[in-house]
């Protein structure tokens, strides 16, 4: 994607799509051992909160996007 630097709204959105992959990225490794241990109550608490993180990452990566459209790009190719 395209990260402009300087740009506080960019900064603010990437630090949120970098927080929640970083948790989906825990949270898929407790699934991970979970399922190893075969411990299927863990792994049934978890899935919501999986849901949950991944759909925020997803949200977030398009948020990115749709933004980088809107606010940089060809009106602001002064600066590219
Ligand atoms: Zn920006």
């Amino acid at each position: 994607m395209f990260k402009q630097y300087g740009c506080s709204e960019c900064e603010r959105l990437w630090d949120e799509y970098k927080t929640a992959a970083r948790n989906a990225y825990l949270l898929d490794s407790k699934v991970e051992i979970a399922s190893q241990e075969q411990n299927l109550d863990a792994i049934l608490r978890l899935q919501p909160d999986i849901h949950n993180i991944f759909e925020r990452r997803r949200e977030l990566r398009k948020q990115i996007l749709a933004y980088d459209a809107g606010s940089h790009g060809q009106a602001n190719s002064a600066n590219g």
